[in-house]
C-alpha cells in the first residue's frame, strides 16, 4: 500500500502546494485499485504528474463539502469519461455531495459514461467488502465532515497441504473449513484442528485519514494503534486559537492526537498558505517534539505502508 499526496495545502493552492487530494494504492489483491480522499480543484492536473492510472480509481472518499476538498470532482470525473474509462467509480461523502456533482454536470451539459455511484454517508460503516473495512467518524469543523479509518482484514495464514497428505489427510472440501482454522472430524474419527495446520498470518495494515478538524474526542479511538495517521496541521503551535476557532488544527495538537492514540506514524498535511517550504523545519520541529514519528507531506511525496 502507498499514499501518494496529490495536494497539501489549505484553502487555496499556493506556488508550492495544491489544495487537498490524497491516493492511496491497494495492494495486489485488488490489482492495484485505487482509492482517493478529497479531490480538490486542479487534482486531475496532479494525478497526470504522478504515475497513478485514472482507470484504476475505483473510490473517492470526500470528507467534506468545502471548496478546496471537491472542487477537483467534475473535471476529474468527466476526464476520465472522456479519457475511455468505463469501469465504475463510487464516491462516498456528506449530504450534499450527490447534489453537488450532479448540479455541476448538468448545467454544465456534462455527463460521464462509465458507472458513477454516489453514496452520502453518516457516521459508522461505510462498508466492508471482505478485504478492507472503512468507518466514518464525526470531526470537529464548521461544516459536516467526516474522517476515514480504513482496516484491512488480516490475511490467514497458508494450508500447508504437503503436511496434510504427509499424515494422511486426503484434500477434500474440509480443506477451505481448515483454512478457516476450524476443526474437521474426519470420517475415521480423528479431529484435525486447523489451526495446527496455518502458517503465521498477516496484520491486516490500518490507517486513519483524518478531515479538516479542531482536536476531537474520537480521534484516539478512530486511530488507536494505527499503522498510519493522517492529520491535518493547519497552523503552528502558537496560533491554536485562530485555528481551532476555525475547526482547524496546530501542529501540536496534531502531534499529542497521534499520541493519544497510540498510532505508529503522523503524516501532517492541509498546511496553510502562509507557509512555503521553507518554514517546514520548523514546523516539523514542533510536531516531533511530541510525536518524534512525525513527517511532512508534500506535494507528491510517496509513503509506503
Ligand atoms: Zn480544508
Ligand atoms: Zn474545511
Amino acid at each position: 500500500m502507498e499514499l501518494i499526496f496529490l495536494g497539501t495545502g489549505a484553502g487555496t493552492p499556493s506556488r508550492e502546494r495544491n489544495v487537498s487530494a490524497i491516493a492511496l494504492t491497494l495492494d495486489n489483491c485488488r490489482s492495484g485499485a485505487i482509492w482517493m480522499f478529497d479531490c480538490g480543484e486542479a487534482t486531475q492536473h496532479q494525478f497526470m504528474r504522478s504515475p497513478l492510472k485514472p482507470g484504476k480509481l475505483d473510490k473517492i472518499f470526500i470528507t467534506h463539502l468545502h471548496g478546496d476538498h471537491i472542487f477537483g470532482l467534475p473535471g476529474l470525473l468527466t476526464s476520465r469519461s472522456m479519457g475511455g474509462v468505463m469501469t465504475p467509480l463510487t464516491l462516498y461523502g456528506p449530504k450534499g455531495l450527490k447534489s453537488f456533482v450532479e448540479t455541476s454536470l448538468s448545467l454544465s451539459a456534462s455527463y460521464v459514461t462509465f458507472p458513477l455511484e454516489i453514496i452520502e454517508i453518516e457516521a459508522g460503516e461505510v462498508f466492508d467488502d471482505g478485504h478492507y473495512i472503512v468507518t466514518a467518524w464525526p470531526m470537529a469543523h464548521v461544516i459536516e465532515c467526516y474522517g476515514y479509518r480504513i482496516q484491512e482484514h488480516d490475511k490467514p495464514g497458508v494450508l500447508d497441504a504437503e503436511r496434510l497428505k504427509a499424515e494422511g489427510i486426503a484434500a477434500g472440501p474440509w480443506f477451505q473449513q481448515l483454512k478457516r482454522g476450524e476443526t474437521v472430524i474426519m470420517d475415521d474419527g480423528r479431529e484435525v484442528c486447523g489451526k495446527d495446520y496455518l502458517g503465521t498470518y498477516t496484520k491486516g495494515k490500518s490507517l486513519a485519514i483524518f478531515g479538516d478538524t479542531a482536536p476531537t474526542a474520537v480521534a484516539s479511538e478512530m486511530a488507536r494503534q494505527v499503522d498510519v495517521m493522517v492529520h491535518e496541521a493547519t497552523l503552528e503551535a502558537a496560533m491554536q486559537e485562530k485555528a481551532n476557532g476555525r475547526g482547524h488544527s496546530t501542529t501540536h495538537q496534531a502531534a499529542t492526537a497521534a499520541k493519544q492514540a497510540g498510532a505508529k506514524r503522523l503524516i501532517a498535511t492541509h498546511f496553510s498558505s502562509r507557509y512555503g517550504y521553507a518554514d517546514m523545519e520548523r514546523l516539523l520541529a514542533e510536531c516531533r517534539d511530541i510525536f518524534p514519528a512525525t513527517e511532512f507531506a508534500r506535494d507528491f511525496a510517496v509513503f509506503t505502508l
